[in-house]
């Protein structure tokens, strides 16, 4: 007897962990699948088929669907036809598993039902399918097979000697019901699967359980032990049962020994086909989970890579480009991009490092993130700068969200210990206001934000004017690329003097007349030389006919005197720029100790380390460096002090003001004499009038230059201008 209970309970393991293995199965399987049907862009048609597909390859399946998280079916295999819309919810006992599966992570098994679409016997199952972040996606549903005539643990071909039972664990009205049963005897499905098990009875083997154990249910539940009973009264005389809890899809498995005495044989080819299921089941997992998980979700991993950046995770360009249409057609109202650039991060990265740099750029996208909705779309666009699409805004003060906006961004950053401020500069374009494509809108914003950054910290809304600029800029370009070849490129010569009056250098200033656009300012053709890659031919040219044109002069005069050459960054951080410019200089045979570079602040956040020893190699060579536009950028005196310079240029902005303005002709008087403390020169441009020339003077401003003395001029009317001078 002891020895039959011993078998009993062995098989109840061995039916059990079959059944558990099976189970686990169809739960990847339907998380496969939805995970399939809810990531790529198929239509209802293909996820239909896929779906029938399913059902040809899956005997055992009855059919499938996949639903909302609100029960309404959103697409089914062909075989059933459920009405458009129809809601699983209805119904009290569905809706109670309904909502467990959408509460749990594992596959949840319904009530065995009659499935009237199909006529036939089923057990449902449900998986929520979630997204990385846990958000459920959908439900997806199967119905197993469970006939009289086929059932998926017939499948298993297991003993007939045994009465197989499964149990589901009590519903929400504390009722058991079959789940599966093996003979049916005389009864039909509806009386086994319809009525639950008699309270009489389940109350008397939890008694017995109880007496034999000492250990409740719930115990025997949780403890995962295997329980076996005789019965006389429930099972028959001599009769054993034995049971088994699963945990995992609440359900008991029930083993009865039949009629007849077990037959050895049999068993022991369940076991060895039992165990061979096992193998074979972890091949089937293996298989699954590769390709559920390293398939679907390696390529959502890589999709997310390649659309996420890395640093702070908010979408980049690439993201952008693909969702931004639907995104509009979404919201075909009025809207805004946003061009956000942080002002002087640079400086940041090169003072601090890239470590702090980061930090502090993560702090960022998770303050845009909590200033804007999730309905905005905030992209990185690269380095410092962000775009953001902003809808919603018909009830939106815009100058005061952009006020706050770069409040949020301006405040203090805390980052290991230090404190951190950094400006923004935002640019914006508008919705179908300023244009309807996107790519305009985004260089439009564009445009905005580099006005704004001549303020910095501060906003500009896209204007017709910057389109007329924008317009202009184009032409230039497309005019600029043939300049050299027309020879509309010239230099003309602006005088610089002493505190005497007398020429100590003259700075070679380029002019270009194009027959279309006349005059362009150097303001405008060098800047767009710069971003189009068109400087260092223009640059070079300007070199060689600089050092040309004033040899020619000096010559011709006998005199000597310095020329100041404006390098603009690009230039400068070529390679090979001093190589260059050396061949030049020996070329023309030109007295280097009378050159001098001007190089403005911008040059000083570009890459220190490789700009001093630049700098410093020039000066080996005799030529002298000078700070252009000093005090409008970004230099501070930490700057002045790395940097080997010769003289500071100070702008013309603080000349304007020294006359009337005492707090600028203060800062003029400091910026001499940090000069004379750092030994540098410095020369005073823009200088208009005698006023201005007087306090200078008596500041001991070394050199002066402006249209006071003279406009900037021609090597003819140069060549008169010293005769003129000598003359005097
Ligand atoms: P910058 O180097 O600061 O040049 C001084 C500018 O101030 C020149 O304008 C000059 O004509 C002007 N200026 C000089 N004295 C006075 C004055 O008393 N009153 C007024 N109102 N203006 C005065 P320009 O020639 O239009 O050049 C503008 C800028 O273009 C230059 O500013 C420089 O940054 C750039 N640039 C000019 N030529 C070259 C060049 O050959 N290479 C490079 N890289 N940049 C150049
Ligand atoms: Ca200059
Ligand atoms: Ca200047």
């Amino acid at each position: 007897m002891k020895k039959a209970a011993y078998e009993l309970e062995a098989n109840v393991q061995i039916v059990a962990n079959s059944l558990g293995y099976k189970f686990a199965e169809q739960d990847l399987m339907l998380s496969y699948v939805g995970r399939e049907l809810l990531s790529g862009k198929k239509s209802v048609a293909q996820q239909r088929k896929y779906l029938d597909l399913l059902v040809k390859n899956y005997p055992s399946m009855a059919a499938f669907g996949l639903l909302d998280v609100n029960g309404t079916f959103l697409v089914t295999s062909s075989n059933i036809h459920v009405p458009k819309g129809a809601n699983l919810l209805t119904n009290n006992t569905v809706r109670y598993y309904f909502e467990k599966t959408l509460q749990s992570n594992d596959m949840v098994i319904g009530k065995t039902v009659f499935f009237k679409p199909l006529g036939r016997w089923v057990i449902p199952i449900r998986k929520a399918i979630r997204d990385d972040n846990g958000n459920i996606l959908g439900v997806m549903a199967g119905g197993i097979l469970n006939d009289k005539n086929q059932n998926f643990i017939d499948q298993l071909h297991l003993l007939s000697k045994y009465n197989i039972l499964i149990i589901k664990g009590f519903d929400n009205n504390g009722e058991y019901y079959r789940q599966y049963v093996s003979t049916f005897d005389s009864f039909s499905e509806e009386e086994i699967y319809l009525s639950p098990l008699q309270k009489k009875n389940v109350n008397q083997i939890k008694h017995m359980l109880y007496k034999k154990y000492q250990q409740s249910i719930e115990d025997i539940q949780n403890e995962k032990t295997i329980v076996s009973f005789e019965s006389a009264s429930l099972l028959g005389k001599d009769q054993f049962a034995g049971m088994m809890y699963n945990k995992k899809y609440d359900l008991w498995v029930v083993l009865k020994q039949g009629y007849k005495s077990i037959n050895e044989a049999i068993l022991r080819s369940a076991a060895i086909y039992s165990s061979i299921y096992i193998v074979l089941f972890v091949l089937m997992f293996w298989l699954f989970k590769r390709l559920a998980s390293s398939e679907v979700k390696s390529k959502r991993d890589l999709i997310y890579q390649a659309e996420h950046d890395e640093l702070t995770k908010l979408p980049n360009r690439k993201y952008m480009y693909k969702h931004i249409d639907s995104w509009i057609q979404s919201h075909e109202q009025e809207f805004y991009v946003l061009y956000l650039d942080l002002d002087n991060f640079k400086n940041i990265n090169d003072k601090f490092g890239h470590t702090i740099g980061d930090k502090i750029l993560q702090d960022v996208a998770r303050r845009l993130l909590k200033f804007f909705s999730v309905s905005e779309m905030i992209i990185r666009q690269g380095g410092d700068e962000f775009i953001i699409f902003l809808r919603d805004i018909q009830h939106v003060d815009m100058d005061e969200l952009c006020r706050e906006l770069i409040e949020t961004i301006s405040d203090i950053y805390l980052v290991e210990g230090n404190e951190f401020r950094i400006g923004m500069s935002l640019g914006l374009s508008c919705y179908p206001k300023d244009s309807r494509n996107v790519n305009e809108l985004l260089s439009f914003a564009d445009t905005a934000m580099y006005k704004a950054k001549q303020h910095k910290n501060y906003y500009t809304f896209f204007s017709e004017e910057m389109r007329h600029e924008n317009v202009l800029r184009s032409d230039v370009e497309h005019e600029l690329r043939a300049a050299l070849k027309n020879e509309e490129i010239f230099l003309m010569y602006q005088p610089q003097v002493d505190a005497k009056g007398c020429l100590v250098g003259v700075e070679a200033l380029a002019r270009w007349k194009n027959r279309r656009l006349g005059f362009v300012s150097p303001d405008i053709f060098i800047e767009v030389a710069e971003q189009t890659g068109i400087m260092d031919d223009i640059g070079e040219f300007i070199i060689q006919k600089a050092l040309k044109e004033i040899k020619e002069v000096q010559e011709s005069l006998s005199v000597s005197f310095s020329l100041s050459l404006n390098i603009s960054v690009v230039q400068f951080m070529k390679n090979d720029f001093l190589e260059e410019l050396m061949r030049i200089v020996e070329e023309e045979k030109f007295d280097k100790s009378c050159l001098t570079l001007e190089v403005t602040e911008s040059l000083s956040i570009a890459d220190f380390d490789k700009i001093v020893p630049l700098l410093e190699s020039i000066r080996e060579e005799g030529i002298e460096i000078s700070l252009d536009d000093f005090g409008t950028g970004y230099s501070s005196l930490s700057i002045l002090r790395k940097l080997p310079l010769n003289e500071l240029k100070i702008d013309k902005s603080f000349i304007d003001g020294i006359v009337y303005d005492v707090s600028e002709r203060k800062l003029v008087q400091s910026i001499v004499e940090i000069a004379k403390n750092f030994e540098m020169e410095t020369v005073a441009e823009g200088v208009e009038n005698q006023e201005q020339l007087e306090i200078l003077k008596e500041l001991g401003c070394n050199v002066i230059q402006g249209y006071y003395y003279s406009k900037p001029l021609t090597t003819d009317q140069l060549v008169q201008y010293i005769k003129r001078e000598s003359n005097d």
